[in-house]
């Protein structure tokens, strides 16, 4: 699934931001699959999102869609005829952005228990065992061990830990996804874990 399979949002009308700053955007939704909470993002792909809430979520894609925001100041892209994909608010416009990256920028990682030796590579840092050899050209950041040995999955409940060993990918950003979600979304720069589709 990719961006321009998210509900579209066409902006229509645009009212200025009130006292609270909060500017109601009038508009519809081209699809409602997705739409699921009145919390959401319209997606920006490059900025920040515009994050707001629906006043409801709509029947049918004919009804009118109020959406209000504090955050109309920092888009200005967002003008009547503006279309934006649907981000619902259970996932953050980084969650998007990480899948839709390539593939490239994931390392695969393995969890271990025992203590590991720290280094840092072309910016970038990494571990090894303890009595491994450090790559070429890179900074010894010394060995540790202990609580950093588990983390959660960013997109699904996977918990990555060490007594398991689980294999997991971690990002430029230092952001961790289990290997089965690796697989099924970032792998190939699909975002249907959005629109909360399992298939
Ligand atoms: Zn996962």
């Amino acid at each position: 699934m990719k961006l321009e399979d998210l509900p579209r949002f066409t902006v229509h009308e645009i009212h200025e931001a009130d006292p609270e700053g909060n500017s109601l955007i009038i508009g519809h939704f081209a699809d409602l699959r997705g739409v699921c909470g009145t919390h959401g993002y319209l997606y920006r792909a490059h900025g920040p999102s515009i994050m707001g809430d629906l006043e409801a979520i709509p029947t049918s894609i004919a009804e009118p869609v109020r959406f209000r925001t504090a955050d109309a100041g920092y888009a200005p892209d967002l003008k009547a005829g503006a279309a934006y994909p649907w981000l619902d608010g259970s996932w953050k416009p980084y969650h998007l952005k990480m899948v839709l990256s390539p593939a490239a920028r994931w390392q695969p990682r393995s969890f271990s228990a025992t203590p590991v030796r720290f280094f840092l590579l072309d910016g970038v840092t990494g571990w090894q065992p303890m009595d491994a050899t450090l790559p070429q050209g890179a900074t010894d950041l010394g060995v540790r061990s202990g609580d950093w040995n588990h983390a959660c999955c960013e997109l699904c409940p996977e918990q990555l830990e060490a007594a398991r060993s689980s294999e997991g990918y971690v990002d430029d950003d230092g952001r961790w996804i289990c290997a089965h979600c690796f697989e099924k979304y970032a792998k190939r720069n699909d975002i249907s874990f959005a629109i909360g589709n399992d298939g």
